[in-house]
């Protein structure tokens, strides 16, 4: 059950900051604001003590070894997994597939579970405001199978119209896969409606939670999906690791995706018969440091707590929200009433390009470009944004110097 926010201690911020030795860094002899949180986050020092102590005391390959750090080293990785499934609330650890990120997980997917099965005519409904990682990968499966690409609109505030996505759901549908919260716009989505009207439909579902598991708790049972995929860099763990949730009936019925060794059972020339769950998905020496290291970054944030980092960064959302939105010639992309913390932003006369090398000279990092969600820039009708994204660690000084910033790139260039 959901805690009630308001019975929840506020974060003591002060103490936090001190957890993340990088913010406490000068950019170009001014304070860091670091505002680039949906892109990558940064680390805990409990991440990184995690990761170095594995290499500085346990490293060895894992799963193969009888030797003492070989075992420690299973135990360490494995361990990990078991706090990737509870923190997702997944039914067992073979439901647990470790990848190099979001974007490798959803690629898994799509040639495993798809290519094998889509024929000519079967549909894959994705929506508007997907990352590229969550619409080349099923582009890609459409070229490979004569499967066929269906896009739910969006509308002018950047939220999903679900009337659209019901209509588009038909007999030849085969998946649905949507993004848990749009990295461009912010817009949370109601995925267990949609996950649900799917499976009414004995439809296949996938959900790319990139931008999602930093900000809310996520729960495998109640949101319902088949798979569920993550990236450990934006959970502040490190990076080129992530998690491929899968349910266990699924993964089963899936082919391996590469081919190594840790995949295997027994190998012959004649024939070579598989390993369990979740080996059969990671073939090759695993990230073993980045999976610690995940497992680190998690344990650090139930230590916080997902409720009260969702408490903060809602309220960092709605002061960024109205300090921003009183700025002549700034305009807002993305209200959708439901929002993770990030803002999208325009400002009239000045490409968001410039605005970020001058807010950089002010020690400020926000993200400039398109931000790999190029159809939602073309709907919005701009070739870029300017986005600032907080995590919890951020502070309503941060979002005033973000402001006072954006006042100067406006006497330089407005
Ligand atoms: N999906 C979303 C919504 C994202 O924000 C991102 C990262 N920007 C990705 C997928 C891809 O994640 P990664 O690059 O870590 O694989």
């Amino acid at each position: 059950m959901a805690a009630d926010p308001s019975t929840l201690a506020p974060l003591d911020l002060t103490r936090i900051r001190q957890d993340f030795p990088i913010l406490s860094r000068q950019i170009r002899g001014r304070p860091l604001a670091y505002l680039d949180n949906g892109a990558s986050a940064q680390r805990p020092r409990a991440v990184i003590e995690a990761e170095s102590d594995y290499y500085q005391q346990h490293h060895a390959n894992v799963h193969r070894g009888v030797h003492t750090l070989s075992q420690e080293a299973t135990d360490l990785f494995e361990g990990a997994r078991e706090k990737i499934r509870r923190f997702l609330n997944a039914a067992s650890p073979r439901e647990i597939v470790f990848v190099r990120g979001t974007t490798e997980a959803i690629n898994l997917v799509a040639q495993s579970w798809g290519r094998p099965r889509l024929v000519p005519g079967d549909e894959i409904v994705i929506t508007w405001l997907e990352h590229h990682a969550n619409i080349v990968p099923w582009q890609q499966l459409c070229e490979q199978t004569g499967a066929a690409l269906k896009v739910v609109p969006i509308d002018q505030r950047g939220v999903v119209d679900f009337d659209a996505y019901l209509a588009m759901l038909g007999p030849r549908t085969r998946m649905v896969a949507i993004a848990h919260v749009s990295n461009a716009l912010g817009t949370v989505l109601p995925v267990e409606q949609f996950i649900a009207a799917a499976r009414e439909r004995g439809i296949t579902t996938l959900v790319d939670g990139a931008q999602a598991v930093p900000h809310q708790r996520v729960d495998m049972q109640s949101i319902g999906c088949d798979f569920y995929a993550f990236s450990g860099h934006k959970l502040y763990g490190p990076t080129g690791i992530g998690v491929l949730y899968g349910r266990e009936a699924e993964l089963s019925a899936m082919p391996p995706w590469q081919g190594g060794g840790d995949m295997i059972l027994t190998v012959s020339f004649e024939r070579t018969t598989y390993n369990a769950l979740p080996y059969k998905f990671e073939a090759g020496t695993p990230n073993i440091a980045g999976a610690i290291g995940l497992g680190a970054a998690v344990d650090y944030v139930e230590g916080i707590g997902l409720e009260r980092i969702a408490r903060h960064e809602a309220d960092l959302l709605a002061y960024a929200t109205e300090r921003l939105g009183a700025i002549p010639g700034l305009l807002i992309i993305g209200t959708a009433p439901e929002k993770a913390s990030l803002v999208s932003f325009v400002v009239e006369g000045i490409h968001p390009h410039d605005l970020g090398t001058i807010l950089d000279a002010e020690g400020i990092a926000i993200r400039t470009g398109h931000h790999c969600a190029m159809p939602v820039m073309d709907f919005f009708g701009v070739p870029a944004t300017a986005r600032a994204s907080f995590a919890f660690y951020n502070t309503r000084a941060e979002i005033d110097a973000l402001v006072a910033s954006l006042g100067h790139a406006r006497e330089m260039l407005g």
